[in-house]
């Protein structure tokens, strides 16, 4: 894996066509053609999405010719407590519907759901 610089020019990961282009004053790269945009990590060494589904936040390394996934076992981790934490807040919803009853289930229900991206967020930080 090559470091990476500012002011040089890199292919975007999404499409082969689209080029990252520094933001002005930040450690971040954003894209011409789409909407993601990725900061430098790892001293120099990769770049981490910052855009997109929370949760799901790709780190790449640039290896002189494309982008390569270097948080492999990373994800797996990350994948384990997001399985973890679907299977909890479910028994979370089951068990405050059994203790509210009617409207009140329907309501934690709702609840659940808004919140849960949120959970998701924080538990990948
Ligand atoms: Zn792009």
């Amino acid at each position: 894996m090559q470091k990476i610089e500012t002011g040089s020019d890199y292919p975007c990961p999404c499409r082969r066509d689209a080029r990252l282009v520094p933001i002005a004053l930040t450690e971040a790269l954003g894209c011409d053609k789409c909407s993601n945009v990725y900061v430098i990590i790892n001293d120099r060494m990769s770049i981490e999405q910052v855009s997109g589904m929370p949760g799901v936040k790709r780190v790449l390394g640039w290896n002189g010719k494309s982008w390569q996934s270097v948080n492999r076992k990373y994800s797996l981790k990350r994948s384990i407590i997001l399985i973890s934490v679907i299977i909890l807040w479910s028994l979370l919803i089951w068990i405050m519907a059994q203790l509210f009853p009617g409207q009140w289930a329907i309501l934690a229900c709702i609840l659940a759901i808004v919140c849960f991206p949120m959970v998701i967020d924080l538990l990948s930080r």
